[in-house]
């Protein structure tokens, strides 16, 4: 995707992107969403699929709205997100609300505007069966089933916070029983980055088993946990031979059930992690006796990852495709050990020029901050051809407004 210009992103260079919108700024490539929408979509054509977007990694509203364009539903995990989804016109059925650790009020609130919820402790399925009895909702169950990844992204594990432990199913069936629920899906999410099939499927048959002992089930939700490529030579969910084999094993299974079910899944960063490019300013090239350091205008205020996760995220030098490749480590302009990428081979760089920081969009801007007072960045949509700035850049203005006047504080 790399001409003499540099590097090119739905048909724009980041040189010409930057000069437009300025820098830091994020890039989405829309053709790459609409690619990896289609590309799961079609991987379970067999079955009756329904993709939720988990719109926490990436809440901008101009993607929510062209991923609900495209045919998909929202994944929503606090009453704010609902709220953003209500608001771009997505109706409440196609909206899942899926949270952890939140009160019984956001609950009811976000229950009584339609929006169905995916009950993740015990507390709060006795609570729901006592208010709203036989008002549909759904099951998160933990089915400690351990993926790949990350520690901090793997939920399905004993120790995580997430879901209705597998071995509390009895309760589960008591307060059902009691309260003459309605349990209309059973949802398991076993963590971010699921490599095999086989994984997948042995989590799967512990919700197979499930399910039979729940008769009004309207779907089966299987979370997320596709991966996507960082490194060069990562493995990546192969999601064609994911959807041969789960879709098989589902359909075997409806028919045991007596019905054909719907097959849901939440992907989040499949759908939006490499349509995202932060575009970034090399400010100082500085060597010390250790290494080559790119100083750069961005950093882990407006990508997290790599310092929260040891994420991996590949930079290349935006301006230069062609030429010498040094060894640096590229950090960023907060104070604060803020390494975006360390030894990292790219074409020699100078003081001015532009890196563009890979599959950055998913939690990327979801989790920028204002750390060091620093407004973030402006967020940019590509669709044929056409750069649409689709959040523009925040102000100091911006941060200082909610603080009252400046002067005289909040209370004046
Ligand atoms: C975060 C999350 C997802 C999305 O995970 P990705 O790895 O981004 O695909 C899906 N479902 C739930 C419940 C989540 O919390």
């Amino acid at each position: 995707m790399a001409d003499q210009q540099g590097l090119s992103i739905g048909g724009r260079t980041a040189r010409s992107l930057v000069e437009e919108f300025g820098s830091p700024l994020y890039v989405y490539d829309g053709s790459v969403i609409e690619r990896q929408y289609h590309r799961l979509a079609d991987a379970f054509s067999e079955v009756k699929l329904r993709l939720l977007y988990a719109m926490k990694a990436n809440s901008n509203i101009a993607i929510l709205k062209k991923l609900h364009q495209l045919g998909a539903g929202v994944d929503a995990v606090s009453r704010y997100e609902v709220d953003t989804a209500l608001r771009c016109g997505i109706p409440a059925e196609d909206i899942l609300f899926t949270p952890n650790c939140v009160s019984f009020e956001e609950i009811v609130g976000v229950v009584d505007k339609g929006v169905l919820i995916n009950i993740d402790n015990i507390s709060v399925l006795e609570q729901f069966g006592q208010l709203y009895g036989d008002k549909p909702c759904a099951i998160r169950i933990n089915p400690h089933i351990v993926g790949g990844g990350h520690a901090h992204i793997q939920t399905g594990h004993i120790d995580s916070k997430f879901g209705i432990s597998i071995h509390q199913i009895r309760h589960v069936m008591r307060i059902v029983k009691a309260y003459n629920m309605r349990i209309e899906g059973l949802h398991m999410h076993t963590g971010s980055d699921i490599l095999d099939a086989g994984t997948f499927i042995a989590a799967a048959d512990v919700l197979f088993d499930l399910a039979v002992d729940f008769p009004d089930l309207q779907f089966i939700d299987f979370g997320s946990g596709f991966k996507v490529p960082y490194r060069p030579d990562d493995i990546a969910t192969d999601v064609e031979q994911l959807g041969q084999k789960l879709s098989r094993r589902f359909l075997d299974f409806c028919s045991e059930y007596g019905r054909e079910l719907e097959l849901w899944f939440e992907p989040g960063k499949f759908l939006v992690s490499e349509s995202g490019y932060l575009l970034t300013s090399v400010t100082v090239i500085k060597q010390t006796p250790s290494c080559v350091f790119l100083g750069t205008d961005s950093g882990l205020h407006q990508l997290l990852r790599p310092m929260l996760y040891d994420a991996w995220h590949t930079i290349v030098n935006a301006e230069r495709t062609e030429g010498t490749e040094r060894i640096y480590t590229v950090v960023g302009c907060i104070c604060e050990t803020d390494t975006l990428g360390a030894d990292r081979r790219l074409v020699e760089a100078m003081e001015g020029d532009i890196l563009a920081i890979r599959n950055a969009g998913a939690y990327g801007f979801a989790m920028a901050s204002t750390y060091n007072s620093r407004p973030r960045p402006a967020e940019v949509l590509i669709e044929s051809g056409e750069a649409r700035l689709i959040r523009r850049r925040e102000t100091l203005d911006d941060i200082l407004a909610l603080q009252g006047d400046v002067q005289e504080g909040v209370a004046g």
